[in-house]
């Protein structure tokens, strides 16, 4: 039985976090010095911003409050 995840990439074929090019072993996860660099100007103005994760626990109890009161 063969085990062939097609979840594991080999890293050549990943593509550049911003615009999806072939990513450059140097800059990786991105193809170029200037995807990295934007995307750091991102990441740093983002600086603690609430994660998405905790919107979406807060959405979950509201629509359950929702359903009970239905
Ligand atoms: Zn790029």
């Amino acid at each position: 039985m063969e085990d062939d995840d097609p979840k594991v990439v080999p890293i050549k074929l990943r593509k550049c976090a911003r615009c999806e090019k072939p990513v450059v072993h140097e800059f990786r996860p991105f193809c170029s010095r200037r995807c990295a660099n934007l995307d750091l100007g991102n990441w740093f103005d983002e600086t603690y911003r609430v994660p998405v994760e905790d919107a979406d626990g807060l959405d979950d109890a509201l629509n359950d409050e929702d359903l009970d009161a239905t």
